[in-house]
Order: C-alpha cells, then structure tokens, then sequence
C-alpha cells in the first residue's frame, strides 16, 4: 500500500464528466488499497476568466484582491470532486490551501511555501478518506491569515509541495498529454514522448517556455527527491518519469525558501576567445561554430551581444590547451567577414589567464536577489566581472584567473557553502545531448549602452531590479570596450518577462544617471529558443547544429547564452514558431526519444 499525490490540471477537470472520469481514476487507485491526496486546478480557463473579470473593472487590479478571487476558482473544483467520488462510494472531503496548513510568505500573486502541516490530511487518510486539496493557494502564517497564490501554473507545485511533506511513495501530475514531449505538440505536431528526464534537464525546459510542469515543483521534487512522473489524464499509459538526483535529505522547514545556492565552482582550466564585430546577419555563428567542432573542440560557455552599429561580438571558453586551435579556427573566418567600412573589421582577442565560477542551485528560481548578490559580493571583493552567462538553476561569471581564489573565498562566504569543488569539467554522459527544445514568447530584451566598465555595476543595475522582484535571464555584457569621456564602456543587455518590462525600463532610467550609462533601449518583439540536454556536455558541434540550422531558415540570432545543459537563442519574435520546428527537425528528436 502506497500513499499517492495525483494532480489534475485545469483541462482535466474542465468539465462534469471530465470530473467524473476523474473520480473514476481516483476511486480505482484507492480500491487498490493506496492512500490518495488529490489535488486539482481551477475548471478549464477558469482562472483566465476571473483575470479578464478583474481587467475589465480595472488596469491594476489589487494584488491581495486578485489573490482572493482567483483562489475561489479550485475551490469549485475541489467541492465537485469530492461530491463525484462519494457518489462512486468513496469518501472523500475536500480541503482549502488554508484548511491543509499550506503556510506561504507574505507575497500575494507568486508566494513561495514555508510549511505543510501534514496533521490533519493525515488523519483524514487514516479514517480511509481520500483527501482532495485544492492547489495553487496557500495561507499567510503571519496572524492576519491571507490568502495567497503561488503563481501561474502554481498546482503543480501545491502538489509536488505536498508529496515531499507527506513523504508519498510518488506524485502523478495527470494533464492533456501524454507525458514530457520533446517540445510542446501544440506548436510542433511531430513532438514525441520522453521516458524519461533528469530534473536538472526539466528545470531549465520548464523555465525556458514548457509549460507542462511549473518549475517550482521541479525543484522541490529535485531538492527533496519526489519521485515525480508526468501521465495522460485520457490514457493509462505511464508517461514520463521526471528523475531526480539523491541529495542529502533536507529539513522540510522553509521549504520552498531553504538553501538557494547549493555550491560554489571554480574552473581555470579555460581560455577565451572573442570575436569582435562580426556582421549582424544569419550564419556567421553557425559557420564559426561548425568550424571549431570540426576541430572536434568542445566549447562551454557562448555568448553573443547586442548589435552595435550593426553588428555583433561573439565571445566563448575552451579548454586553455585548445585554445590555439579555436582562435586560428576565428583568425581564419574572421577575413571573410569585414563588412562594408573597414573600420567595423572583425577582430579576435583571446584571453588564456581566465576563470570561470559559478554558483549553482535549483533555489535561485525565481529569485532574482541570489545573482544580485553573487555581483555585490564579487564587486566588494573588486573582482570584475568579464562575462555573465545565467539560467534558471546557474550563474556563471568570467573573471581574471588571477582574482579566481579571492572570488571563491568570498563567495562560498556570503553563501555558507563549505565545500567548493573544483568543477569536474567536460564529463561525457551518457545522457542524449539534446533532449528538449523550448520556446518563450514571453520575454523582452532590454539593453543598457556604454555603461563605464568598473566593478559594481553589473550589482548596482540587477541588485535593483531584485529589490523589486524583477527575474532577469540571458544577462550579457558586449566584448568590446569603448572609450567615452576617457571611460572605457560597455553595453549590457539581458531578457525579462514581457509583464515586467515597463518597470524594468523605469527603473533602469532612474539609474542611468548614477551610473552613468547613455541609453536604454527595449525590443519587445523577440522569442527565445532553446535546446536542453544533459549529454551536450563534452559533445562538440550541439550548438554549430542548432546555429545553423538557423542560418538554413535565414533566421537571425541576435544574442546566445549558454550554461553546461542548455543554449537559448532570442530571435525575432515573428520567426519564433519556424525556428523551434527548424532546430526539433535538426536533431531528430524523435530517434533520440527511442533510447532508454
Ligand atoms: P494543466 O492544465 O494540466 O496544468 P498546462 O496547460 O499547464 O496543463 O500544461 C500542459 C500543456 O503544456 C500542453 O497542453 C502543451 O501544449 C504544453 N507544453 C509545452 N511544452 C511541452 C512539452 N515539452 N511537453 C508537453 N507539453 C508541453
Ligand atoms: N489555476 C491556476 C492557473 O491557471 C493554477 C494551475 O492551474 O496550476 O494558473
Ligand atoms: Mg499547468
């Protein structure tokens, strides 16, 4: 006898018959002698609906009131499903967010978990009920007891969330698919099942556009090691199997707001290269990169900037002992690329004498103070910062090889990490190298120009941005550093959701003056497509793949970040849906699905 979490989203229980074919499936794994916490989302586009309600009384509806009204929507849902299981026979009850003991901060319409009181589900299971809790929402553990929401999508994290407090044998997430595909079927026909996929993989899927599983129940089931599988609500099939790492166990208190920053590594073993002032047009990436996998060199971090007067300065890392290669590979392409006026000649510096360090950890998610502090604390240590590359569960820096010792020490200071481990780098797997491939329509890209380059920056503009809660990603700085007023400057530029852009552009200009940077500029019709795999590592030639693939479709990039599992690509946003078809197709996802 097992004790099971089954979620059912919106789709699933859209309807009263769609209600009772769900009791159905409860009802059947209770007859088998398992314990059943259910917990269901709001009917169908109910919680849309609630919103455009709100919308049309007004523009800016009240966070603490927006909360209260969506949350009635599972509470529909819950009352319904727990009438159609006591007519199949079955006692059941139903249970608010409140009522289980679902304790959340203080922070209405994205509120993070602190606490599952498992007392009373416990006692319900024990008297032979099956419980039916209502996801998406929790309760304040301050006195005044308000509700909350956990954000869109938030049920998958109720549920997660519940199955780590209880310790459930497993959590099914049932849904209108038939698992985790290799991209979402809604854009991609062809789109194929996945077995299975590691956590670390889902993590980086669910945040870069997949919408399938909130990445806030990936990394509890990650942190707390939640056996977690992904099923058809319409089909018995068994669907994907969301696989996570063994970690040590962790204490349940503050659960979704413990450890954020799970370690600290430093790697020198790499060079740089740039190349500076390529022309702004479809296959120059995929021709350097194609180049240099040809050489069989495997590259770890790629970024490429913001236009310049048209054109781009792409920046990588190698292993320091390949690093001749892969600049004769650059300094050999680089002719074949000067563009009209010969003043904007392509250029290529390499850089042996730097490091990279990163901290990792699934609990920076959403949490855009922990790559905020990563900065401050390298700038009050006065360690520059050279390149930036973020995801979801990383950020990685370029610094000096000389600061490296002083960086980690400071680091592994301000996030009490006690052990920092010398990255083991480029480690085959035997994972495939591409997984998924994601697309994100809902990001802007917002670019600050020829910011004067000193330590602290980089903190002062994202250290703001976090105080109000604002999550940024692809955070890139250009390669070339330009004198202005006898400064030498950068531009920055990085992505932020679509909903946060005005607030982001406001308070970037009331920095601009402290700072000292010329100008802001947004671009708001972009898409960011990306590919995940854990087997990329130590693959050359994934990223040369997808570049050009790219460049076959006359699809321009206009800014690459990569991390160890995945490269994110923003294109403009009306080639968006071509450009996930194009790279799903290139690497014959279907084929790789087939492996165990
Ligand atoms: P639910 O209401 O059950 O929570 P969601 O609409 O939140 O369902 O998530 C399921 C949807 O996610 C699918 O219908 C699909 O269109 C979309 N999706 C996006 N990417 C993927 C993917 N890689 N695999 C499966 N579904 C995906
Ligand atoms: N009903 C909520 C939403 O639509 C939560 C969920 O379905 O996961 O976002
Ligand atoms: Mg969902």
């Amino acid at each position: 006898m097992a004790l099971i979490v089954q979620k059912f989203g919106g789709t699933s229980v859209a309807s009263v018959e769609r209600i009772q074919k769900v009791a159905q499936r409860v009802y059947q794994t209770a007859q088998q002698g398992h314990d059943v916490v259910v917990v269901v989302s709001a009917m169908g586009q109910t919680t849309d609906e609630l919103i455009s309600l709100a919308k049309s009384i007004t523009s800016e509806p009240n966070r603490r009131e927006m909360d209260m009204l969506l949350a009635t929507g599972e509470q529909v849902s819950i009352a319904l499903l727990s009438m159609a299981l006591q007519e199949l026979g079955q006692p059941a009850l139903s249970l608010t967010g409140a009522q289980v003991g679902i304790l959340t901060e203080t922070f209405h319409s994205r509120a993070r978990i602190l606490e599952i009181k498992p007392d009373r589900v416990q006692r319900h299971l024990q008297q032979g009920e099956v419980v039916v809790v209502a996801g998406f929402q929790g309760i304040t553990s301050s006195d005044d007891l308000e509700i909350t929401t956990l954000g869109r999508g938030g049920s998958d994290t109720s549920a997660v969330a519940l199955a780590a407090a209880l310790q459930a044998d497993y959590c099914e997430i049932y849904t209108d698919v038939a698992g985790i595909l290799s991209t979402d079927p809604r854009i991609v026909p062809e789109a194929v099942l996945m077995p299975e996929i590691t956590c670390d993989e889902m993590l980086e899927l669910a945040s870069l556009g997949a919408k399938v599983l909130h990445p806030r129940a990936v990394e509890i089931a990650r942190n707390y090691g939640v056996t977690l599988v992904v099923r058809s609500s319409w089909s018995d099939e068994p669907g994907t199997k969301v696989l996570s790492p063994l970690l040590e166990p962790r204490s349940l208190a503050d659960l979704e707001i413990g450890k954020a920053v799970d370690s600290v590594q430093l790697d020198t073993s790499q060079g740089q290269v740039a190349l500076l002032r390529v022309p702004d047009s479809p296959g120059i990436a995929a021709g350097l990169f194609g180049e240099i996998a040809n050489q069989a060199v495997d590259v770890d971090l790629i970024i490429q900037s913001i236009h310049e007067g048209n054109t781009n300065d792409i920046a990588f890392t190698v292993q320091r002992d390949v690093i001749n290669t892969a600049e004769a590979v650059a300094s050999a392409i680089a002719p074949s690329l000067r563009s009209s006026s010969s003043a904007n000649e392509a250029e290529v510096i390499t850089n042996p004498e730097i490091a990279t360090i990163a901290i990792t950890g699934a609990g920076m998610i959403g949490r855009p103070g922990i790559a905020a502090k990563m900065f401050t604390t390298l700038a009050e240590a006065g360690v520059n910062i050279r390149m930036i590359s973020t995801s979801e569960v990383k950020v990685g820096c370029v610094i000096d090889k000389q600061h490296g010792d002083r960086a980690i020490e400071a680091l592994c200071d301000a996030f009490s990490i006690t052990t920092s481990p010398v990255t083991p780098h480029t480690q085959k797997n035997d994972h495939p190298p591409v997984r998924g491939v994601a697309l994100d329509r809902n990001q802007a890209q917002v670019a600050m120009l020829q910011v004067p380059d000193y330590p602290g920056r980089a903190a002062q503009i994202f250290g703001k941005l976090a105080e109000n809660n604002i999550s940024v990603d692809m955070i890139i700085q250009s390669q070339r550093s330009r004198l202005i007023n006898e400064i030498p400057s950068r531009d920055i530029a990085f992505t932020v959701s679509n909903t946060e852009v005005e607030l982001t552009e406001q308070l970037l200009k009331e920095l601009l003056p402290d700072i000292g940077a010329q100008e802001i500029v947004v671009n708001q019709e972009i898409a960011k497509v990306s590919v995940v795999g854990a087997g990329m590592v130590g693959n050359p030639g994934v990223a040369a793949q997808m570049f050009s693939a790219l460049a076959q479709q006359q699809i321009n990039i206009q800014m690459i970040t990569t991390s160890e599992i995945k490269i994110s690509c923003v294109v403009a946003q009306s080639q968006g849906e071509t450009a996930l078809r194009v790279i799903h197709n290139v690497f014959n996802l279907p084929e790789i699905a087939k492996q165990p």
